[in-house]
């Protein structure tokens, strides 16, 4: 997952950008970079390792501005490539022009073009698309060759040249947003980037679209067309409460997944002296929550204002320290009381796991959990970072193991029924619960994994040669 933004036809601060850029750092805070084009033509790059705000800008003004937070799910995932490498945009040379591009989302079949090494999807997607036009293809005609082979989510904003364009995969899987008003145009991965650039209408990028800023003039072509399958994780936990997606508000579908595990949790008889969220992303589910069930909101968890997402850290034991410096406690809201604590979802489980213990410590009498989600059981293709089955607690485990394991009084995982109703689009990405991949390479990823042609530890990026021969022998 990454955050993008395109900025065209008004000319800004790099510093504006940046600020623009940086409401997207709960997308990835691993690397960001802003890349624009000068007085002379040339497109500029600038990134750095961490948030969009520690980018060494020049002072500089542009019409043609391009911005990424990264979150890596691909590449220099032990941290020992230079950041021009690994961190967006990317920049190839065209026979049309400087192309430059920014993206969200993974590409799910990339082994099956490319031996190269690469250190980043967007790298990959701007080599890619390059070589379409300096094979005689004009952007349209490259664009369509993108969507026709490539299998995956894939959000792009880039310039070719002057040329301001924006590319959204097929099944429109992770979010997509554009803004035109008065010769300005932005495109972004979410909403609340558009209100803050003063976009009077922000409308969804079409799935399978092609954008086209010219000349002052912005076109939108439906290149190709199939079933819309955005991703459920993006309500659930990854966007911005602030934004809106596919037209449905993130905070009032939050505030809806809590009323409806509110009903789950009244049905099943569990009883508690206050709801806890734990911060920040379940704070508004545990709200209506705590309406429904008549049960007090409180804040006996508070999030270290200093602290980063810890799901969106890289490695383990990175997201173990930082766990441990994530959350402070008040001891007064948890001695003698019975807690109900609510999360978006379990992954590992260690967060949980940790965090209850430190609660018995701290002298809570029973701890319930309560899960905005339902079990996470399968591997993302698509730009989430939980890409082997191996390390999703709940594809190794029952629910009530995972109880167990994680040391609750009781669990309760919203249902799929009642997600589906929260969200409330006719289609979803739901793959990492049910296991039906939107996408013909996502479902042979998972009868590969199921075959054991790639092993429960490993992502399908891993070890190529037993992904070419299970690829040779189902072709
Ligand atoms: Fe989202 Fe899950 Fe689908 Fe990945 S598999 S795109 S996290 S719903």
């Amino acid at each position: 997952m990454c955050g993008i933004v395109g900025i065209c036809g008004k000319v800004l601060k790099l510093t504006q950008a940046q600020s623009l850029l940086q409401l997207l750092v709960h997308r990835g805070q691993d690397a960001s970079g802003l890349a624009w084009i000068d007085e002379t033509g040339k497109h500029c790059l600038a990134k750095v390792k961490g948030q969009p705000i520690q980018i060494p800008l020049p002072e500089v003004n542009s019409r043609y501005i391009l911005g990424s937070t990264r979150y890596p799910t691909y590449g220099n995932r032990n941290g020992n490539v230079p950041v021009e490498k690994f961190a967006q945009p990317f920049s190839v040379e065209t026979r049309l022009g400087q192309l430059t591009i920014c993206h969200n989302g993974q590409i799910a079949n990339i082994r099956k073009f490319s031996k190269h090494e690469f250190h980043s999807d967007a790298e990959f997607i701007a080599n890619l698309l390059g070589e379409f036009i300096d094979n005689g293809n004009d952007l349209v005609m490259a664009s369509k060759k993108l969507m026709d082979i490539l299998d995956g989510a894939y959000s792009i904003t880039g310039f070719l040249g002057h040329t301001f364009f924006g590319i959204r995969d097929p099944r429109g899987i992770r979010p997509m947003v554009y803004g035109f008003h008065d010769g300005f145009a932005v495109i972004a991965s979410e909403s609340l980037v558009l209100q803050q650039a003063g976009m009077p209408e922000i409308k969804e990028m079409p799935p399978g679209g092609l954008l086209i800023f010219d000349e002052d003039e912005l076109t939108i072509q439906q290149l190709v067309k199939t079933e819309k399958r955005p991703c459920m994780f993006e309500y659930v936990y990854f966007a911005s409460a602030a934004s809106e997606i596919n037209e449905r508000s993130v905070y009032e579908t939050r505030l809806r997944l809590g009323e409806l595990l509110g009903d789950q949790i009244r049905n099943a008889g569990i009883e508690a002296d206050a709801v806890v969220p734990v911060p920040d992303t379940s704070r508004t589910a545990s709200q209506t929550l705590s309406e429904k069930l008549g049960i007090p909101l409180r804040d006996a968890i508070l999030k270290n204002r200093s602290s980063m997402r810890t799901f969106i850290m890289p490695a383990e034991d990175e997201r173990l320290a930082a766990a441990k410096s994530k959350y402070l406690f008040i001891e007064g809201m948890i001695k003698g009381k019975r807690l109900l604590l609510v999360d978006d979802s379990i992954i590992r489980g260690l967060t949980l796991k940790y965090l209850i213990s430190l609660l018995r410590q701290k002298g809570a009498t029973e701890i319930h959990v309560a899960i905005t989600n339902p079990p996470t059981r399968y591997p993302c293709y698509y730009g989430v970072d939980f890409t082997t089955k191996k390390e999703l607690i709940a594809s190794q485990k029952s629910v009530e193991e995972i109880r167990r394991e994680i040391g609750a009084d009781s669990l309760t995982y919203l249902t799929h029924e009642n997600l589906k109703r929260a969200i409330d689009l006719p289609e979803l990405c739901m793959a990492c619960i049910d296991g039906n991949y939107p996408t013909p390479f996502g479902q042979h990823l998972k009868r590969l994994l199921e075959e054991g042609m790639i092993l429960e530890t490993m992502t399908h990026y891993e070890s190529d040669e037993i992904i070419e021969v299970a690829l040779a022998k189902e072709e």
